[in-house]
């Protein structure tokens, strides 16, 4: 049995696990070509440590605006910074957030706008921009998905105020858990940082512990193990009927804040010479693959717009309504082909989320969250098992359509 992962991760070698200390944020900064980076222990952190520093600077302000349908753990976060989710719809069967809405969202409470580069695709930070510098906001960029993602030849994360990329398990390079925060304006960073040595400290414990996990990810990414370590709890899952728990959004309210250990770093640090050319690889798979999905009458699937190249750890597409999906997903969820969903609901649809984020009209998020699936783009997907995929899903969307 072979099992593929829903994302393309960079397969971490035995060599990179040999002793040996390294600042990363120093090589990941050069690697992005921007002036500096700050590390943290993950995406979700590092937006901990942002919207706590950027709060010290509008204490005034108290809300964040995110996209309806995101990671779960962005509102924990949000929370965890003492301030309080403001949730935008989506635009109609898109994943990035209604232009005129956020607009209308927005006002003198709003501390931070997040534009979110959903599956590496880029998302539109310029109608952030312009609403958030009309009522004196930020913007930050949530790129955890999106790390090598330019537009204009510019990184994502520098195209508002600030922005982070996660670097978890799945989301291309990783030390199983980290994340980078970067910043535009000098103030900002040193905002950044001094609230970086208020809320961050040396934890002897959670370095082993995710010593113990990066090893482990290092020996378990592979197609022949991944039936261990993701396959069977996946399944055990869905038949549970647990579809939240399948795709790891099961959160708790607990967001580890610690250093990341100079050995972690020296891990990434010596992966990272491979990421730009598996970037480059994993893309040439995208443009193809997506070409192909074109085809299948009602699909709707990523893809850049002129001047953006985004990353592309799978594919994300829409097909016409839920029950076409749900019919796709049928078999090929539990296929071990690396098809699978990406955020099971809009965030208020979250039971741990109840508390946090106020239950508002959400048509086009929870649509999203009906409609759509992804198809990882490890290059460990062949072109013959690609195929059967599109032919599953052209099964899927005609059905429906004939009936
Ligand atoms: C994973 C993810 C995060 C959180 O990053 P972690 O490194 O897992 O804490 C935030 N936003 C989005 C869109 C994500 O996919």
């Amino acid at each position: 049995m072979r099992e593929l992962p829903p994302t393309a991760g960079l397969p971490l070698r035995l060599t990179d696990l040999r002793p040996g200390r390294a600042a990363l944020a120093a090589h990941m900064a050069r690697w992005l070509g921007v002036e500096q980076l700050q590390l943290e222990c993950s995406g979700t952190a590092a937006m901990v440590v942002a919207l706590r520093a950027m709060q010290r600077l509008r204490p005034q302000r108290d809300e964040v605006v995110v996209p309806a349908w995101t990671c779960p753990l962005v509102a924990l976060a949000i929370h965890r910074a003492g301030l309080k989710p403001r949730l935008c719809d989506l635009a109609p069967n898109h994943f990035d957030m209604d232009a005129a809405l956020l607009a209308q969202i927005c006002n003198e409470r709003t501390l931070a706008i997040v534009p979110t580069h959903i599956a590496g695709r880029v998302a539109d930070v310029q109608a952030s921009l312009e609403v958030a510098h009309r009522h004196g906001a930020y913007v930050l960029e949530d790129a955890a998905q999106a790390l090598g993602a330019t537009q204009d030849g510019r990184s994502v994360g520098l195209l508002g105020d600030a922005g982070f990329f996660s670097l978890a398990v799945g989301k291309g390079l990783t030390l199983f858990e980290g994340g980078l925060l970067l910043a535009r304006d000098t103030c900002l960073r040193d905002a950044f940082a001094a609230s970086h040595d208020d809320t961050i400290h040396a934890d002897a414990g959670m370095d082993w512990k995710r010593a113990l996990e990066l090893v482990g990810y290092t020996l378990a990414y592979r197609p022949s193990l991944l039936p261990l370590a993701y396959g069977r709890p996946l399944r055990k899952a869905l038949a549970a009927h647990d579809p939240v728990a399948a795709v790891g959004d099961d959160f708790g309210p607990d967001i580890p804040l610690h250093t990341v250990s100079a050995w972690r770093q020296a891990v990434g640090a010596r992966a990272l010479p491979r990421l730009r050319p598996f970037l480059d690889t994993t893309r040439a798979q995208a443009v193809h693959r997506v070409a192909r999905l074109r085809q299948i009458p009602g699909i709707t699937v990523f893809d850049d717009a002129p001047g953006q190249r985004g990353a592309w750890p799978f594919l994300l597409l829409t097909l016409p309504d839920e029950a076409m999906r749900d019919s796709a997903l049928e078999t090929l969820w539990t296929a071990g082909l690396g098809v699978s969903r990406l955020f099971i609901h809009a965030l208020p649809d979250y039971g741990y989320l109840r508390d946090i984020v106020a239950d508002t009209p959400l048509p086009n998020a929870r649509a999203f969250a009906a409609r759509s699936l992804t198809i990882t783009n490890s290059p460990w997907l062949d072109e013959a098992t690609f195929e059967t995929i599109c032919q599953t899903l052209a099964r899927a969307a005609g059905a429906g359509h004939a009936a």
